[in-house]
């Protein structure tokens, strides 16, 4: 499970300091030292792990005494609030267009999970949302991911827009749209083409997608596998296409949770899903303080 060793460390970290009666400076430094070697550990950002540290120091010595609580465990709750606002505090919604469909494109590099998770969204539109969105398959550069969001079409009963691989991307979005206006979806999930590696073509393509359709939402697509590959994936795309949101896949795998911990930070766009697993319904809404719960315990 993600974060397993981040939580192991940071559990048995605090657990020194939930009980202290008195909390001195020492503890305090001695604590955010053992938080800070745990943080780096588990591949999040060096500059987002001195950034909280600080943070974390000027709130926990000081601080006012809540008569609830121990002074540990107040130092406990000021690691915890930080841990979360780091994630990006609330959690975020998707938008909806005042005029419908919602336009929502899905962009990420090969491999992330990109089809699979449109196929997902799709799902979890319909069924917490009640929706309609139909899926639209633009990646014509590999012909199996054509193929691959169809099958996920047919699995979740739900229409795919797709003119073959010979069209153009920006074509095929552009109709999508009319065609989805004219059937009244009120969401529209354009599944882009994915690389290996960021290039300018894709980019190119890509910026020219959102010109032309207006997405309500770019939902950048990430493997948090990947640790500060993910970061670093993250950064280029804000920077070039200025995404929306970030979904983070494979939190089922066993992640040392930098990226969950770094993206909003880094790039300061929420997470607003998480994918837990390879099934249509394993996405969830990425929620920073239960997160921050779990690896805290
Ligand atoms: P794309 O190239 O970005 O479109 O990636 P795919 O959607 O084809 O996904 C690549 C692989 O990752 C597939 O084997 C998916 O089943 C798998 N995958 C996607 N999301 C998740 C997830 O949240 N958890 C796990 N365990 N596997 C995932």
């Amino acid at each position: 499970m993600a974060f397993e060793g981040l939580a192991d460390r940071l559990q048995s970290t605090i657990k020194k300091i939930t009980g202290k009666g008195k909390v001195s400076e020492q503890d305090v430094k001695e604590m955010t030292r053992e938080v800070r070697l745990a943080l780096l550990e588990a591949d999040v950002n060096f500059k987002v792990v001195k950034d909280l540290i600080k943070r974390i120091k000027e709130r926990a010595v000081g601080q006012e005494v809540m008569e609830s609580l121990t002074p540990g465990q107040q130092v406990i709750k000021v690691v915890k609030e930080e841990l979360t606002a780091l994630m990006g505090g609330e959690q975020s919604k998707i938008a909806v267009a005042d005029r419908p469909p919602t336009v929502i494109m899905m962009v990420g590099l090969q491999g992330a999970g990109k089809t699979t998770t449109t196929g997902k969204l799709a799902n979890l539109l319909r069924k917490k949302h009640n929706r309609s969105p139909l899926l639209v398959a633009c990646d014509v550069y590999r012909p199996a991911a054509i193929k691959q969001l169809k099958t996920l079409g047919s699995q979740l009963d739900m229409p795919v827009y797709s003119l073959g691989t010979e069209a153009n991307p920006v074509d095929i979005a552009t109709q999508a749209l009319e065609k989805a206006k004219a059937d009244h979806h009120d969401y529209v999930i354009i599944d882009t083409a994915g690389r290996l590696h960021i290039d300018t073509d894709l980019m190119g393509e890509l910026s020219e997608i959102k010109a032309q359709v207006k997405p309500d939402e770019i939902f950048l697509v990430v493997d948090s596998m990947t640790g500060q590959d993910a970061v670093n994936v993250a950064e280029s795309f804000n920077e070039q296409l200025d995404i929306t949101g970030v979904i983070l896949t494979k939190l089922d795998g066993d992640t040392r949770g930098g990226a969950a911990l770094s993206i909003k930070a880094v790039t300061d766009k929420p997470i607003k899903f998480a994918g837990m697993g390879e099934k249509l319904d394993q996405l969830e809404p990425f929620h920073p303080e239960r997160m921050a719960s779990r690896i805290l315990g």
